[in-house]
């Protein structure tokens, strides 16, 4: 299985390099896309002029630019979301999420090899990385729609410890050109103490999430089977480390499962182990995928959660996931889009 993507490297500053621009002008080119704008507005730049030969280019360039990622369906939700299927240039499909309030949540990977039990992406396991610019484009998408992203989150399909480069690449776009503060854009993972260290010293260092789900190294091992292997205590560590380091709050991840991961003697654990480190526990209630063994706990159950945790003096929230009365578990959408004729969006 070829696992590369098929766009890698910078289509725009190729193209702007390949015909005689300087670098002045691949920035502009690169803020003008990144920001949503269109790129023929650059051909009248004063003060740099663009080459002849970038300027004729910029309407192919533009098309090239489009093709990385197309809005193919667009569902919205009351709770004011809107979970997308966005086609990529090979065909293939990944979902992203407007989030209220300026969130998108994108994905870094089509399908996932991670395998998480509860996860509808994790069942068809991975198809394909994909390239840094795949993964900005679908904050392009938000931005050209009218959308004033405040935050991304890599929280979509895939993991993005196992697509590092290309993550590093778009958190670079993000984060350069793109105009997002460091800590507007959140890296969320299984957990990998190595990619936290190359997260360390990169030039743009996001916040991190920590998908966690369990204390127990068995029973995160039976939930996430093909996540690394890594003792909880190691990678809580590792984490909440990068937390200190960056001064940004680890976030972590903790989709309930009734009767697996909601019992109020391992939030008391969970309590005690986060009681004064720099982190917030963020409980949401699994949304149900059909055929598993799992079931939702009510929704007081993470009520009484979070309590545990607040009375211990840790933060500690309870969402719903985005969505959730448009196929909101992550990968459900695209699965129903593949079996179904698409809509417009
Ligand atoms: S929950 Fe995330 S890491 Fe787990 S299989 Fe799904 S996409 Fe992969």
């Amino acid at each position: 299985m070829d696992l590369r993507a098929p766009t890698s490297g910078t289509i725009l500053a190729r193209a702007a390099l390949d015909r005689g621009a300087r670098d002045v002008h691949a920035r502009l080119l690169l803020r003008a896309w990144l920001r949503g704008r269109p790129l023929a507005a650059l051909a009248a730049t004063r003060g740099a002029p663009f080459p002849r030969a970038l300027r004729e280019a910029l309407p192919e360039l533009e098309r090239q630019l489009e093709g990385l990622a197309k809005v193919e369906e667009r569902r919205a939700s009351a709770d004011g979301s809107a979970r997308l299927v966005v086609r990529l240039s090979d065909g293939r499909a990944v979902e992203s999420v407007w989030l209220a309030r300026g969130g998108v949540c994108v994905s870094t990977q089509v399908g996932c090899a991670v395998a998480c039990t509860f996860c509808q992406t994790g069942r068809g396991g991975l198809e394909r990385n994909l390239s840094a610019e795949e993964i900005a484009a679908q904050v392009v998408l938000a931005r050209r729609a009218g959308l004033c992203v405040r935050r991304v989150v890599l929280m979509g399909m895939g993991e993005p410890a196992h697509n590092l480069e290309a993550v590093l690449g778009a958190l670079r776009l993000l984060g350069g050109e793109g105009a997002l503060a460091h800590k507007q854009i959140v890296f969320s993972t299984v957990g990998e103490p190595r990619a936290f260290e190359r997260l360390l010293f990169h030039s743009v260092r996001p916040s991190l999430a920590l998908s966690l789900h369990a204390l127990e190294d068995e029973r995160r091992r039976a939930l996430l089977p093909r996540a690394p292997r890594v003792a909880v205590e190691e990678l809580l560590a590792a984490a909440l480390d990068y937390a200190e380091r960056t001064t940004w709050p680890l976030l972590v991840q903790w989709t309930l499962l009734q009767g697996e991961n909601d019992s109020l003697e391992e939030a008391e654990r969970l309590a005690e182990r986060l009681q004064g480190a720099r982190a917030i526990v963020n409980y949401i209630p699994w949304n149900a995928v059909a055929d598993t063994p799992h079931a939702r706990p009510a929704w007081q159950r993470g009520v009484e959660l979070v309590r545990v945790l607040r009375a211990r003096g840790v933060l500690a929230t309870l969402r719903r996931s985005a969505g959730a009365d448009v196929d909101g578990a992550c990968g459900q959408l695209r699965a129903r889009a593949a079996a179904a004729p698409a809509t417009a969006p």
